[in-house]
């Protein structure tokens, strides 16, 4: 595999990151997580949202002290071309990371010299089409903690501790609240919760990250679908009596919720609007849908 690193394109074994990198000992750096899907009738493969995600990672990389020294237009090029360059033809996850570049011992954001590379992966795990989650005892890092809206690094050792909390009490993922007790997001996916027919979703201002998935799935519920979304801060048990919840993310697209605590939700299978949002998201991010086709760059 090809990996772009500041400006070239090099064989995985040639990049390569000191032990000492300040990035890598406290983790001070940002990524990003796009995805290419490959659309088999029309030969062709598409990166969603490329320009809305390398929007995010530059916004990410300004709030962090981390310049990312390219500009979104010079990402996207490069983009194109490692996906190119790798030959690739199937579904693939394309990972950009920015961290701090220096091997010196203080944990400061303040030297200009960073790192960035983009590697692209197959998606190593297969999650189940409906989950059963639970609510964290681990508390959504905050605003002004670590800024959950940048995709932080070292933030994401918030997500792998209520994971794994999750997975070994038997649940396949977590749902976190805020200090305040709102319902926040999952550990790598926003949250949206239905009842009556509306969608609500917790707020940004409620420590969530903007997701671009989260974004899609309300334009999908507004326009096509007619339904009303809101964005409002959600009480924990408001989770337990919703029809219906999913979890969405660039990984896990638009994920049913089946079960939280041990309650089921609904009627204990994916609701009838979850199936259909999943399924326009599903065709939109093919470039399957001509209305959506500005969102998705093909590659070929
Ligand atoms: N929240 C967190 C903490 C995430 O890591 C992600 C994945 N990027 C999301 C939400 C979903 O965001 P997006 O739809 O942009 O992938």
């Amino acid at each position: 595999m090809y990996i772009f690193d500041q400006g070239r394109f090099l064989r995985e074994p040639e990049v390569s990151v000191s032990v000492r990198n300040k990035g890598l000992n406290y983790g001070l750096g940002c990524f990003e997580g796009i995805r290419a899907f490959w659309n088999s009738s029309q030969n062709q493969l598409y990166l969603f949202r490329l320009f809305d995600h390398y929007e995010r990672f530059r916004e990410s990389g300004k709030s962090l002290h981390l310049n990312i020294p390219y500009t979104t237009d010079q990402l996207i090029q490069w983009t194109i071309q490692l996906v190119k360059i790798n030959a690739v033809r199937e579904d693939v996850y394309i990972r950009p990371i920015c961290i701090k570049g220096e091997d010196t011992l203080r944990p400061d954001l303040l030297s200009p010299y960073n790192r960035l590379f983009i590697y692209l992966t197959r998606l190593d795990y297969i999650p189940k089409p409906a989950l059963h989650v639970c609510v964290s005892s681990w508390t959504r890092i905050g605003s002004n903690m670590i800024p959950p809206q940048t995709k932080p690094i070292g933030g994401y050792l918030n997500s792998g501790l209520a994971t794994s909390e999750a997975r070994l009490n038997g649940f396949d993922e977590a749902i976190l609240l805020t200090k305040e007790g709102k319902v926040s997001e999952g550990p790598g996916e926003n949250i949206f919760i239905i009842k009556n027919k509306q969608l609500c979703t917790p707020p940004v201002s409620d420590d969530i990250l903007s997701g671009i998935t989260r974004d899609t799935v309300m334009q999908i519920a507004q326009k096509e679908l007619n339904l009303s979304v809101i964005e409002r801060s959600l009480a924990r048990t408001e989770l337990y009596s919703a029809d219906e919840v999913f979890f969405t993310g660039t990984a896990i697209g638009i994920k049913p919720i089946i079960q939280i605590d041990r309650r089921i939700i609904g009627t204990g299978r994916e609701g009838g609007i979850t199936r259909e949002i999943r399924s326009r998201y599903d065709q939109i991010v093919r470039g399957s849908n001509q209305g959506y086709l500005g969102y998705c760059t093909p590659v070929y």
